[in-house]
């Protein structure tokens, strides 16, 4: 048999230390068990036939998968409705028409979980943009954590001292050093928020997130939550998309926004993306799983190995990134190339630092995946900055995420 390129110290490493997580991967199967009921049962109980596979063009008048699908989705997010679409480019295109669909000029969006994700600095007007929420009179304001927690008081003197149309939390860390938010801290904060402003919006960019626990921020108090159909909820097979889930008159605003006003959600073909989306769905627990597996058992190797890591392997977790801090921008580079080494498409890529739409720094990205830009497949990137973080994600299977951390960390210990 011809030998993968894994050196023996290597192998030797992350076979020993898997043994000493077998409770931690008992934790993740249970996990994966709870969610995979959930989408069986909203399968069910929305009757899925393989009909509703037959997707419409032109106009998408009468879409009868697309309109069980959003009910599929809304069951298993705790929503009274929602947008699950083709036609929603990313993550970042699924927050756009959410923050344009609920805020009016003269409005304020504030943000409680510090500066958000690079993508949205134009969006919102951070940094100029003509375009930009700021370009239609919308106000922004910030509120920092502290210490990964949120600031209260801060929060509370913001809601007192005028309206705020939409509260924004982002769960996921981003390309910042914070730990992520769990379901928990945002039911706390959920009630605080609705004692303090019983009618400002809270909205979740629940990016990352979704099925990492076994509720969604919905159930605990979110109004309205946005995520992306190439991370976890797209489980690998839908080809592109995202989601907007939550109170229906709100999905509706966004609907509007997405499609046509007086439009909303009737219209909107569906193509072929009835079937990918809906086996999306019912493998991405086992997905998600995966990639925690794959997450849990890199922080360990590289903890033991000398790295900083976070979160730590027995750490609770709130999505499925692992930060690894190298403190050195040549085995921060090493190691992304090594997991690029360690995908299935694009292997022999040597992958070099480079300019983002959309990001500050230059950034070093593996993606060595069958969808452009997927992260719920095996993926690893960093910002080319102190204290040089990678920001690894992902894994279709578990077995393909072990072989490409004994690839990467092959390649570092040379
Ligand atoms: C991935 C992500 C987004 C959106 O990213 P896209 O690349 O546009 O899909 C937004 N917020 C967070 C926290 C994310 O992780």
């Amino acid at each position: 048999m011809e030998k993968i390129d894994i050196n023996k110290k290597a192998f030797e490493l992350v076979i020993s230390t898997e043994m000493g997580l077998k409770e931690a991967f008992h934790k993740v199967d249970n996990l994966a068990f709870v969610n995979s009921a959930k989408v069986l049962n909203a399968m069910q109980k929305e009757n899925i036939m393989e009909s509703d596979f037959n997707g419409t063009t032109g106009y998408g008048y009468s879409d009868m998968g697309r309109d069980k699908i959003e009910r599929v989705f809304s069951r298993v997010l705790g929503a009274e409705d929602s947008l699950v679409r083709s036609q929603i480019i990313s993550g970042t295109h699924a927050l756009t028409i959410t923050l344009f669909g609920l805020l009016r000029p003269g409005d304020t969006l504030l943000s409680i979980s510090g500066t958000p994700y690079d993508t949205l600095h134009e969006v919102i007007g951070i940094k100029e943009n003509n375009s930009s929420l700021k370009s239609f009179g919308i106000i922004y304001d910030e509120v920092d954590l502290i210490d990964d927690e949120f600031d209260k008081d801060a929060i509370k003197e913001k809601l007192f001292e005028k309206d705020i149309k939409v509260v924004a939390i982002q769960r996921s860390k981003g390309y910042s050093t914070r730990k992520s938010i769990t379901i928990d801290k945002i039911k706390g904060i959920c009630e605080f928020i609705k004692v303090v402003s019983p009618k400002t919006i809270i909205m979740v960019d629940n990016c990352y997130c979704e099925f990492v626990e076994n509720m969604s921020p919905l159930e605990v108090g979110a109004d309205i939550i946005v995520g992306s159909l190439i991370k976890n909820l797209g489980g690998g097979i839908a080809p592109n998309g995202g989601y907007v889930a939550g109170k229906k008159d709100l999905v509706e605003l966004v609907a509007e926004r997405l499609n046509v006003p007086g439009q909303g959600k009737e219209v909107g073909p569906s193509g072929d993306f009835n079937k990918k989306v809906l086996m999306g769905l019912y493998h991405a627990p086992s997905a998600v799983a995966a990639s925690l597996k794959t997450a849990i058992l890199t922080s360990k190797v590289l903890g033991d190995l000398g790295f900083d890591v976070e979160p730590k392997y027995d750490d609770k977790r709130a999505d499925i990134v692992q930060n690894i801090i190298f403190n050195d921008k040549e085995a921060l580079i090493s190691y992304v190339r090594g997991i690029q080494n360690g995908s299935a498409i694009d292997s022999n890529a040597v992958i070099e630092p480079v300019d983002m739409p959309g990001y500050d720094d230059q950034v070093v990205m593996a993606s060595g995946s069958f969808v452009q830009g997927s992260s719920i497949e095996i993926s690893c990137d960093g910002p080319i900055r102190e204290p040089y973080i990678a920001y690894q994600q992902g894994s279709l299977t578990y077995e393909y995420g072990r072989l490409a951390l004994m690839i990467a960390i092959s390649k570092l210990m040379k």
